[in-house]
């Protein structure tokens, strides 16, 4: 896992380093991550309580607030790069399940079928969530050997400045059918403004929607004028007050990285220009 975390930035320090935007650079690694099958995202995403695969997935552009994404989407193993295609067409923000997959469809994007998604180790997990009758998340318990660790994010400052995130999911393993969680929504799973900071975010979907996390960094940034990892903890600190723990990564217009938690554990990874990289899973690492 961490070797593949440490490809990941190798691949986006590379990109940004060859004069790729922000945008582009974030929708690639997720989509990297999406077809890794030890993420819960794309490939191996985790099964509904009805054993299917429902993605959500989220990307904004700080240069100008562009934003996409996709809710429930069925049948196909990069959510990202429809969520890419509904901002880059512009008429909507957030498209979902049947209506999401036919505009992917028409975009020309293969679909994969569902039994394709789904790995032995995700139905395992399906079997014991149903018997303990829990709505299970990836990070809630970073010693059980579970099959993943969890939802997938990357967020990018580019040569010239700008921001971008990009967040991708199963959501929550035995959740109910139809359920999306923050990584559809804009605000809540994924933010980037160039003026403030781009960040993605994992945890629990419903209490980070209700705390606005995403967009609570930024707007604590402006409002306050506080530094990003103060921002970025207070957002954690009110999900916490909404009972929903979890953790973000997110960098600010000058390029300092935050990645606090408020989970057991967290796959996490930053890398600046001069190419040091770092990857951690604990909080105090
Ligand atoms: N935030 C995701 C959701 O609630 C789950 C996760 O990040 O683990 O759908």
């Amino acid at each position: 896992m961490r070797e593949e975390l440490a490809a990941c930035l190798a691949d986006g320090e590379r990109r940004l380093r060859s004069g790729e935007p922000a945008v582009d650079v974030v929708e690639a690694v997720v989509r990297r991550l999406e077809a890794h099958p030890l993420f819960n995202a794309g490939l191996g995403a985790v099964l509904t309580s009805s054993g299917d695969v429902e993605l959500d997935a989220s990307i904004m552009d700080g240069r100008d607030r562009a934003a996409g994404a996709v809710g429930g989407l069925r049948g196909f193993l990069h959510p990202i790069s429809v969520a890419r295609r509904v901002m880059d067409q512009g008429d909507h923000v957030l498209l979902v399940g049947e209506g999401a997959a036919a505009f992917a469809r028409a975009c020309g994007f293969e679909a994969t079928p569902d039994r394709a998604l789904v790995t032995d180790a995700r139905r395992r997990q399906l079997e014991r969530a149903r018997e303990r009758a829990r709505i299970q998340r990836d990070h809630d318990d970073v010693a059980e050997p579970a099959p993943s660790r969890g939802t997938v994010g990357a967020v990018a400052r580019d040569c010239d400045g700008h921001l971008a995130a990009a967040t991708s999911t199963g959501g929550l393993a035995n959740q109910r059918p139809g359920r999306v969680g923050d990584s559809a929504v804009i605000g809540a799973g994924t933010w980037a403004d160039d003026a403030t900071c781009a960040v993605s975010t994992t945890g629990h979907g419903e209490a980070f929607i209700r705390a606005a996390v995403a967009h609570e960094v930024d707007a604590a940034l402006r409002r306050s004028g506080c530094d990003l990892e103060t921002a970025a903890r207070e957002a954690l600190r009110r999900a916490a007050d909404c009972g929903g723990t979890g953790g973000l990564i997110a960098v600010d217009a000058a390029g300092r990285i935050a990645m606090p938690l408020t989970a057991p554990g967290m796959f996490r990874g930053s890398i600046t220009s001069d190419a040091v990289a770092r990857v951690c899973v604990f909080g105090d690492e």
